[in-house]
């Protein structure tokens, strides 16, 4: 099978490898493509401490089951799959607690586990058991499916929001996530506010038709805020720019009893932030984390997308072929588009 070979970062090469075999419990899944997500760039950019190169990465995909060899699944050869990334224990503290996400022993596809930027993949016995395997609705296409895992990872930081219908959502970052983050808010009724520094995403994002944007180039965020929601602020802020200041920033645009998300991690030895407590106290502000997302929430996603309420279309920019991977992360990199699919065949 033809498999795009991490082997350290800055390394990327295509490779001919066997394909894998399908283990005893578990499945081998062809893979038809894959969407590039901003963690594929970082990994090729700096490594990741848990992948071991050489290694296959990329999660985002859409794929067919080719072999079973879990006697009691519901799923069978055939079927339209995508996968959970993330593959709990089910058995830990926070796997009895259903929070599968939050797993204390978790491994994921693309780091301990080879990834989906290859023809085929071995899925692992306990991934197929925990129901990391998600079968799809025959309409969506298979870019529409990828984009099911980053959906699932909204889905879950939202959760902690409760967002309302007339309740006004600020979006820091106007990537794929940060478009994903709008769409879903809007589906529930909110009236969205997208913040974005790069021109060319700015763009992008007012192909979407949100209430209101803000250039964080050539204007201050909360400033700007302020004079979209007169003065009020906003109910809800997810920041899914990975930046400190913004993310320190992002506290000043809050409404009384506002909420704010830091979806975007910092990185390691760069995530002290400065908070200003008189704000937290007095305002009531409540400030959430979020990381990853379960198998339950890729349904969710699914469903989501299955009744086309997501703008799809304006989110997939470009197809490449696998051999274009690194093209297509550089891309990324550099801001071009929103989601890049990789077909793998
Ligand atoms: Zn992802
Ligand atoms: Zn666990």
């Amino acid at each position: 099978m033809k498999a795009a070979i991490f082997h350290g970062p800055g390394k990327m090469t295509i490779e001919t490898r066997d394909i894998p075999l399908c283990p005893e419990g578990g499945a081998l899944v062809k893979l038809f493509g894959s969407t590039i997500c901003g963690s594929d760039a970082k990994i090729y950019r700096n490594g990741h401490p848990k992948i071991v190169p050489p290694q296959i990465i990329g999660h985002e995909s859409c794929g067919q089951i080719v072999e079973i060899k879990a006697g009691d699944s519901p799923l069978k050869v055939g079927d339209r799959v995508t996968i959970q990334t993330s593959i709990p224990c089910g058995s830990c503290g926070m796997c009895k607690r259903g929070i599968y996400n939050l797993c204390e022993n978790i491994t994921a596809i693309s780091w301990e586990h080879p990834g989906t930027f290859a023809q085929y993949i071995a899925i692992p016995a306990k991934a197929v058991e925990l129901g990391n395997v998600v079968k799809v609705p025959d309409h969506l296409t298979h870019e529409e499916v990828c984009l099911a895992e980053p959906l699932a990872c909204v889905i879950n930081s939202q959760n902690f929001l409760n967002i309302e219908p007339g309740q006004t959502v600020l979006v820091i970052g106007a990537g794929p996530t940060g478009i994903l983050q709008a769409e879903l808010a809007r589906l529930k009724g909110a009236q969205v506010i997208v913040a974005q520094r790069s021109e060319r995403r700015l763009q992008l994002a007012r192909q979407f038709g949100y209430r209101g944007y803000i250039d964080t180039q050539n204007g201050d965020l909360v400033e700007e805020t302020m004079k979209l929601t007169h003065n009020r602020g906003v109910d809800v802020c997810i920041v899914t720019a990975p930046v400190q200041s913004v993310q320190e920033q992002a506290l000043h645009t809050l409404a009384y009893r506002g909420k704010i998300s830091l979806f975007g991690s910092l990185g390691v030895g760069k995530s002290d932030l400065k908070l200003d407590n008189r704000l937290i106290h007095y305002k009531e502000l409540s400030v959430f984390g979020c990381a990853s997302s379960t198998a339950h929430q890729i349904e969710q996603a699914l469903n989501v997308l299955a009744t086309g309420g997501i703008r799809t279309s304006g989110i997939i920019t470009h197809t490449l072929p696998l051999d274009n991977l690194v093209d297509g992360i550089n891309m990324s990199i550099n801001g071009e588009g929103l989601k890049i699919y990789i077909r793998n065949w």
